[in-house]
């Protein structure tokens, strides 16, 4: 693939996630299905957010209703069928808007069971750093540092790793992987 091929791939691809955003927007429902595994957006580096709008905004209150529907503690635009950097989080008395999220540093070990609404919630114990610093922009565009531990920490990485279509079973050893996957498709059979 040449160059021009490359840019005009992306540009598509930036054009089929506003179609999406402004298909969600539309359909005036405040409460998104949720996507799951092995959903090809969920595995996507996610378009980065240019645009802080009134859209954004709307886009911004859907995902923290959905979250808090699904009883979830973070929320990442992927999970709703949208690929792009973005991610929504309550958790452990952190409530924050990360749009273009980055970790810019990491500290020690934590060791402690993680999991997924886009997998079912099935859980796995997952080695994290137990401290990090998130770099993202907020509702406004506005950039700003934030450092956390333990399990708002433990957020910071599963919902920016979604932003980079990374899914924390895939920081799983193979063995794990699989037996999270079986008692997900179980799990999706009877409900
Ligand atoms: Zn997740």
């Amino acid at each position: 693939m040449d160059n021009a091929d490359f840019i005009f791939n992306d540009f598509i691809r930036v054009i089929r996630v506003n179609q999406r955003l402004k298909k969600l927007i539309e359909t005036k429902m405040s409460v998104h299905k949720i996507t799951e595994y092995p959903a090809k957006v969920l595995g996507e580096v996610g378009e980065p957010v240019t645009e802080f709008d009134e859209e954004l905004k709307t886009l911004i209150v859907d995902m923290f209703e959905t979250m808090y529907a699904e009883e979830g503690v973070g929320l990442a635009a992927p999970q709703i069928g949208l690929s792009l950097r973005l991610f929504v989080m309550d958790c452990a008395g952190i409530k924050l808007v990360a749009a273009n999220p980055e970790i810019i540093s990491t500290e020690g070990e934590q060791d402690g069971e993680e999991g997924c609404l886009s997998v079912g919630r099935v859980h796995a114990k997952l080695v994290r750093a137990k401290r990090a610093t998130l770099r993202a922009q907020d509702v406004k565009g506005e950039w700003y540092e934030h450092t956390a531990e333990d399990l708002a920490a433990r957020c910071f990485q599963h919902e920016t790793d979604h932003c980079d279509g990374t899914l924390f079973i895939n920081r799983l050893t193979p063995l794990k992987r699989d037996m999270v996957k079986k008692k997900f498709q179980k799990m999706k059979k009877w409900r």
